[in-house]
């Protein structure tokens, strides 16, 4: 099939024996995306999930096969081979998410921090596509890996606000919680970047962020930042 192929291909080119990682064995990581991108049993893919999130998002630290793990699993995201897309998206976000590395070297810890980030970033397309397209109560690692892009990426706070409108029940609901994050997410960026979660310090201008964001009625924001706290 040419789904597995893809993949195969994708797994052969990364010499994983040779790279640190955490907790389980470099050579086991093929077979775990695998499960996770291919497995036939929601149970298998959800156990293949918890053991990459040891593997490349141990706690928040990235390894040496994070950002491989991140560029193979958007390429599937992409390609559209994924069993269940919400898996691999938890993978994903959990990689968005760390902060620190398990290299000694910092620079070379840097580097994974950017390279996985990048990995991920080059899914954007596709994550908006999947963010208009797919009932989103069942991809709650879709919105957060959204949320996270929000003050990187302006424009999502506008994605967001169309499906905010378009659904109604459950979806809206949840919708419109990730809206809400989102928003406090780029406003962090106008007062305190430093404390911000993301980890990338940069800061927006208030106006920039009240530009991307269409009004903002019946969405409650409550900050969860706070700076000086
Ligand atoms: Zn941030």
């Amino acid at each position: 099939m040419d789904s597995e192929r893809a993949l195969a291909d994708m797994l052969k080119s990364v010499p994983w024996s040779k790279l640190d990682r955490n907790y389980i064995l470099g050579e086991e990581v093929p077979g775990r995306v695998v499960e996770l991108v291919r497995g036939p049993l929601a149970e298998a893919r959800r156990e293949a999930a918890d053991s990459l999130y040891c593997a490349v998002a141990n706690q928040g630290v990235l390894s040496e096969t994070s950002p491989f793990v991140a560029r193979i699993l958007v390429q599937t995201l992409r390609l559209d081979i994924c069993v269940d897309r919400e898996p691999v998206y938890y993978v994903l976000q959990a990689i968005q998410e760390c902060r620190a590395w398990r290299v000694r070297d910092d620079a070379i810890g840097e580097r994974l921090f950017v390279d996985s980030r990048s990995a991920i970033e080059a899914g954007w397309v596709t994550f908006l596509a999947d963010l208009h397209r797919l009932d989103l109560t069942l991809y709650p690692s879709l919105l957060l890996l959204l949320e996270d892009f929000a003050a990187k990426r302006l424009e999502v706070l506008a994605h967001l606000r169309e499906e905010v409108c378009r659904t109604d029940g459950a979806t809206k609901r949840l919708v419109t919680e990730a809206y809400a994050g989102a928003l406090e997410h780029a406003q962090q960026h106008t007062v305190d970047p430093e404390a911000c979660f993301c980890g990338e310090v940069f800061w927006l201008t208030a106006e920039s962020v009240a530009r991307a964001a269409p009004e903002t009625e019946g969405v409650a924001v409550q900050p969860r930042w706070q700076p000086g706290l």
